[in-house]
């Protein structure tokens, strides 16, 4: 198994343990403690490289920031509603939404067509006992 590789399942191993969303600073931050001996910035290539190809849900934060989670619904295509303060997710499928998205696009004639959706908001937990402490 190359060092590569090994990396990779170590990053995957981990989002499968993992519920809510994790920047890759507090990923690499529990790879460490395991010992795992993973720089951050192959954390953050390996994560890059999984979201690209789907294996992973990336959404990001309106602050820029990237944050990524082993989706439930795998590779079918999907969006999330994300808790701005916990990370706390709920994967939505929407077909009302897909076709909505592709009829705006057949109305100005675009082909090919893409989107991606994230609604960010307070979950019911942190708006009951407040956002968790760091
Ligand atoms: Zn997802
Ligand atoms: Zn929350
Ligand atoms: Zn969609």
């Amino acid at each position: 198994m190359t060092r590569r590789t090994r990396q990779r399942l170590q990053v995957l191993e981990l989002l499968e343990e993992t519920e809510e969303f994790c920047s890759a600073q507090q990923l690499h931050a529990r790879l460490r403690e395991r010992d795992t001996g993973i720089g951050l910035a192959t954390v953050y290539r390996t994560l890059r490289l999984l979201a690209d190809s789907g294996e992973v849900g990336r959404v990001r934060l309106p602050s820029g920031e990237q944050l990524f989670r082993r989706c439930d619904s795998g590779r079918r295509h999907h969006h999330h509603l994300v808790c701005r303060f916990c990370g706390g997710t709920v994967e939505i499928v929407s077909p009302a939404t897909e076709a909505w998205a592709e009829e705006v696009a057949a109305v100005h004639g675009y082909l090919d067509v893409t989107h991606t959706l994230e609604i960010m908001g307070t979950c019911p937990r942190c708006a009951v006992n407040g956002p968790p402490a760091e």
